[in-house]
């Protein structure tokens, strides 16, 4: 039986478990194991329905677990040493899907960890790399590049609203696109931004504020930014900084592994 055989079994094993099994007291390094293993499990799995390129997950003689990919290269899922910046990390914080959209709370902004080494992998690692795979997607406003599953994602979301645009014309502001791919760092970090990779699309500003343009937060467009976008983007694969404590509301951003693991863990554990 294949790796990835025996971890949906373990993935479909945690889903079916009762609530109860997860309140059985158990000793606390058990209890840590288990559920290292079913955040491994789940991980996992939406990684690779996520990312068909990654082929297993591997663990070496120091402790360290790798994502294999189908031509030999690997990426490190999770150091030994916690605390890493590693793919493990960047999945941690639940990705909440309910409509409602409590405040999020100060340092919490899932999804805005990123795996670097993932994206270079998956995406290139230089301006050069990453340009030479991407491709066009019409957009309203302007057309836009992304890599090309994010483009095909960013297709399926717009079949998704154009029925919805009949109905509502005043949605329609909302989606003029402020661009796709662009090299660049995040603003007042070192770290590349999501658009570096051609994984991101921004919306029109003017709809939808960023945190370090606004002194208010949380911002009440936070709540009442229309939910059919949101909603269509989600659907599609992306999550929205809309969702972060320092929000950025124009930023949609292609992490089909985030919104996986979301709804799995919708169906068998509580978030936040
Ligand atoms: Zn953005």
């Amino acid at each position: 039986m294949r790796v990835h055989s025996v971890i949906l079994c373990l993935l479909g094993l945690l889903l079916a478990l009762p609530p109860a099994a997860w309140a059985e007291p158990e000793p606390a390094q058990a209890q840590t194991n288990a559920v290292a293993a079913g955040e491994e499990a789940l991980d996992f799995h939406c990684l690779r329905q996520a990312y068909p390129a990654l082929e297993r997950l591997e663990q070496d003689a120091a402790g360290r677990q790798w994502l294999l990919l189908a031509d030999g290269r690997r990426v490190l899922y999770r150091d030994a040493q916690p605390g890493a910046a590693d793919v493990a990390a960047s999945m941690a914080a639940p990705y909440p899907l309910e409509p409602e959209r409590p405040p999020t709370p100060p340092g919490v902004a899932p999804g805005r960890l990123r795996p670097y080494d993932l994206f270079t992998a998956l995406y290139g690692g230089d301006r050069v790399a990453v340009n030479a795979g991407l491709v066009t997607v019409p957009w309203p406003g302007r057309q836009v590049r992304l890599s090309p599953a994010a483009a095909q994602a960013l297709e399926r979301v717009f079949h998704r609203l154009a029925p919805l645009l009949e109905e509502r014309p005043d949605l329609r502001p909302y989606l003029d696109s402020e661009g796709g791919f662009a090299w660049r760092r995040i603003a007042g970090e070192d770290r590349l931004s999501a658009h570096a990779f051609g994984i991101a699309i921004d919306l029109n500003a003017r709809r939808a504020p960023y945190w370090r343009w606004s002194r208010q937060r949380p911002h009440p467009r936070q709540r009442d930014y229309p939910p059919e976008i949101v909603d269509a983007f989600e659907a599609e694969g992306f999550i929205w900084g809309g969702k972060w404590h320092e929000y950025d509301l124009m930023h949609f951003e292609y992490r089909p592994e985030i919104i996986c693991k979301a709804r799995l863990r919708a169906k068998a554990l509580p978030v936040f």
